[in-house]
């Protein structure tokens, strides 16, 4: 008998191509007048809104979030709209924990951050995360064109890193029938996209795919628990400072190697929905035919730092095996 809980984050969501247009009212209905843009240096302005911070950094250390506070209150914001991939929503995530103002996500990579209640900051080489429902964006608007510009590589490894999302939500212990659905759509949209973007990185049709399959893995991000691929790239980025989607696109055919045994249900219905015979080899030989990087090694880990990293994990002599094929970039037996 089937039995399980199921804890929904309100969301509104906003999908499709040039809704970036629609920014406007969604400020008008969070009660916005002074909305303040949140991206990475070097990102187009959007119209109507005039204060910016553009020194927005991977895993959101808290000296940006410092300075990026003292523009808020310099430009007396109301209103935050974090555009561009996980590190700007980041960054807005960061700030309402310190102002409480209203937050509209403009996601243009498939990280997923934009569905979770999660924020995770860097001090001092440590990174911690919190959950609260109130980090949560009072709107999400998903513009298929914004993510035109993602160059090819980065496009591989970040819907890589959501399809990890959608993974490890299938061997959650909070697995169920809702999220389910959503990963193993997550999972067959994002293998029929990420080949066609590969080849032609202006595919609408496929970023459209790529895009929904992001926005479902997002929500099993934010709803069910990870599992040890998570935390293993939560240390390696925030630890070793070893960039996101490409640490996720190395280590996950690693991990799931790991995890067969124990979740083989999971790996069987991973394997359909990528078309496959085996899940792990499955998305190595995907990553591998898309060019991705495979090896952390390749990345500039260095091999002492394994046993640490293996050592944030449960069981860690188990994992340790597999880490050091996901360093050497080995294909999982
Ligand atoms: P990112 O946000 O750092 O973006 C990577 C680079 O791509 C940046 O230089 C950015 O300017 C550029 N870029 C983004 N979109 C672009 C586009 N459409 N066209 C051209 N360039 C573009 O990378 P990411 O992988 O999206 O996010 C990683 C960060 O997000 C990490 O810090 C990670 O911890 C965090 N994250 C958090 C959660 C959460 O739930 N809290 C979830 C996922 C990721």
């Amino acid at each position: 008998m089937e039995s399980f809980e199921y804890n929904a984050h309100a969301s509104r969501v906003i999908f499709g191509v040039g809704t970036l247009s629609r920014l406007p009212d969604e400020v008008a209905r969070v009660g916005g007048a002074r909305p303040l843009l949140l991206t990475t240096p070097g990102r187009p302005g959007v119209a109507g809104v005039e204060a910016r911070f553009d020194g927005v950094a991977m895993h959101t250390p808290v000296e940006v979030t410092e300075r990026a506070l003292e523009v808020v209150r310099e430009q007396k914001a109301d209103c935050l709209v974090a555009l561009g991939g996980g590190s700007s929503t980041g960054l807005g995530k960061a700030l309402v924990a310190r102002t409480g103002l209203p937050l509209i996500a403009v996601p243009t990579t498939y990280a997923g951050s934009e569905m979770t209640p999660v924020l995770g900051e860097t001090e001092g080489g440590v990174k911690t995360t919190r959950r609260d429902p109130a980090l949560v964006p009072k709107a999400v608007i998903y513009d298929v064109e914004l993510t035109r510009t993602l160059p090819a590589g980065l496009s591989v490894t970040s819907g890589l890193n959501a399809m990890a999302h959608a993974v490890e939500a299938l061997y959650s212990p909070q697995a169920n029938p809702a999220i389910d659905s959503f990963a193993l759509d997550a999972i067959g949209r994002l293998a029929r996209a990420l080949p066609r973007i590969a080849e032609d990185s202006d595919d609408l049709d496929a970023r459209t795919d790529a895009l929904v399959g992001a926005w479902l893995a997002g929500i099993c991000l934010g709803t069910v628990t990870m599992g040890p691929h998570h935390k293993l790239c939560h240390v390696l980025g925030g630890s070793y400072g070893m960039p996101h989607s490409e640490t996720h696109t190395v280590l996950l055919p690693h991990v799931m190697a790991y995890m067969a045994p124990s979740a083989p249900a999971a790996m069987r219905r991973v394997a359909a929905a990528l078309g496959v015979p085996d899940a792990p080899t499955g998305v190595f030989d995907l990553a591998v035919r898309l060019g991705a990087p495979t090896s952390l090694a390749g990345l500039g880990l260095t091999e002492t730092a394994l046993e640490p990293v293996a050592a944030s994990v449960k069981d860690a002599e188990g994992i340790r095996p597999f880490l050091d094929e996901a360093w050497h970039g080995s294909r999982p037996a």
